[in-house]
């Protein structure tokens, strides 16, 4: 089985995480699924620094997933690529 990447690099799995962050700032701690693995565990810290950026570092001790996602808080972000 080939090792697979650790990375959140499709908007699928972006949307996975999204829903785990969700559910982590709605109190959820013990049942975040990993977004790659799918197993429950996930660890999310959120490093936020900036007023209209939320930066969360997304770790797995299944899959060893360790990544940093950033979500644009501001409403009118409409743009991307
Ligand atoms: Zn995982």
């Amino acid at each position: 089985m080939a090792a697979q990447p650790k990375r959140i690099g499709t908007p699928e799995l972006a949307k996975a995480a999204m829903v785990s962050i969700r559910a982590w700032q709605g109190g959820e701690r013990g049942e975040l699924a990993c977004p790659i693995c799918r197993q429950n565990g996930l660890q999310i810290v959120d490093k936020s620094a900036q007023p209209h950026t939320a930066w969360f570092i997304l770790t797995c001790p299944s899959c060893e997933l360790d990544e940093a996602l950033a979500i644009v808080s501001s409403a009118h972000s409409s743009d991307h690529d």
